[in-house]
């Protein structure tokens, strides 16, 4: 797996591990925001002569065209088979950023930067890259490690108060599906008395876990998309509309529904429910949507990797702390379970 350093000094150890790995041409990547506000804290400290790509921030540009502009830079950049990319930014440049390097010549090195929460705790760990496709997510993608992960506070520092909550949204995963002590210390989302770097460890140790027992997601790993089948939904049908959800809005979202079916479908208890919805409707809020959409985004339910064939393929809670997945579930569940969302609002 790759290695994780939590760094207390960026600059100290970037210089660091950047000599230790050795490249023949270093390059960047980041958004129009990681450009303004982290690229400059790593800059003076890159050699001369580095090189710097930005792209509009935004999940509406994961795509293939922002593919094809990295890939080109890196053409004309002449970068060969022993270049260094770093991805500096959330989870949309770390996929993509990732994505390009591990397919360009037929994979060039990099290290993820992740700059909000939820890539620190969450995307830049475990090694799955990809893009969007015509309205699905991560539709086209590989699995490839990045050489390292440099997880510095510092960057948070200047991330907008939804990004934080987006990202929490993970972390609350995280305790939801393999830590019950660990849910019920953050249920209620304190954000300037919570211990950051105890959390994103935490969080980084429980994905790691999972992940390693199973990297390519035969099974084990599948847990880690609890609230994701629902979710994903969401996010994809109001991506570039002006109900857009951040990922971990739509999540939120995603694992209420998927609540609802554990309590049906895998045993979660009622009082487990109960303190879910309340947990996570305290913090998210309720998303209003049209009753009118609701067909469409079970149809987007059945395009998720998750599925074989024509079943929808859910993972599921048998009680906090402990979930379960491969668990089919058919569309009139699904509607069952995004009416209940609708009735606690
Ligand atoms: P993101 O990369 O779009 O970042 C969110 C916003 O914050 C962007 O506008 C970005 O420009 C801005 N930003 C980032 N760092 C900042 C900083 N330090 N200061 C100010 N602004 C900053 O999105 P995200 O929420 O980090 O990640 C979501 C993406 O991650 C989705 O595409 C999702 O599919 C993917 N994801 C991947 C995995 C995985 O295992 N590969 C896991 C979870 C999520
Ligand atoms: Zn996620």
């Amino acid at each position: 797996m790759e290695s994780v350093i939590f760094s207390n000094n960026i600059s100290f150890d970037l210089s660091k591990y950047l000599n230790q790995l050795g490249y023949s041409q270093l390059g960047v990547i980041s958004d129009s925001n990681t450009s303004k506000f982290c690229y400059p804290i790593i800059e003076k400290l890159l050699p001369e002569g580095h090189k710097h790509f930005s792209f509009p921030a935004g999940e509406a540009n994961k795509n293939l065209n922002t593919c094809s502009q990295i890939w080109q830079w890196m053409t004309d950049e002449g970068f060969d088979r022993k270049a260094l990319i770093i991805n500096l930014g959330g989870g949309v440049t770390g996929d993509m950023g990732g994505f390009c390097a591990a397919t360009y010549k037929r994979g060039i090195r990099f290290i993820n930067i992740p700059t909000t929460l939820l890539s620190q705790v969450d995307a830049s760990v475990g090694g799955k890259l990809g893009i969007d496709f015509n309205g699905f997510k991560n539709h086209i993608g590989v699995f490839t490690q990045p050489e390292l992960v440099l997880i510095s506070e510092i960057f948070l520092q200047t991330l907008p108060l939804e990004e934080m909550r987006s990202g929490y949204a993970e972390v609350l995963k995280h305790g939801l599906i393999q830590n019950a002590n660990y849910f019920s210390c953050l249920k209620i989302a304190d954000w300037e008395k919570q211990n950051w770097r105890e959390i994103i460890e935490k969080s980084v140790q429980i994905k790691r876990e999972v992940v390693e027992k199973d990297p390519k997601e035969a099974g084990l790993r599948k847990i880690l998309n609890f609230g994701h089948t629902i979710g994903h939904a969401f996010e994809s049908f109001y991506l570039n509309t002006d109900k857009h959800l951040l990922h971990g809005e739509a999540i939120a979202v995603g694992m209420v529904c998927e609540a609802f079916l554990s309590h049906k479908k895998s045993g979660l208890p009622k009082e487990d429910l109960q303190i879910i919805t309340d947990a996570l409707t305290e913090i998210y809020g309720f998303f209003q949507f049209f009753e009118a959409d609701i067909d469409d985004i079970i149809k987007l339910c059945s395009q998720d990797k998750k599925n074989e064939g024509s079943t929808v393929n859910f993972s599921l809670l048998r009680r906090i702390g402990n979930c379960d997945y491969n668990i089919k579930g058919t569309a009139e569940e699904i509607k069952e379970a995004i009416s209940f969302y609708q009735s606690l609002t």
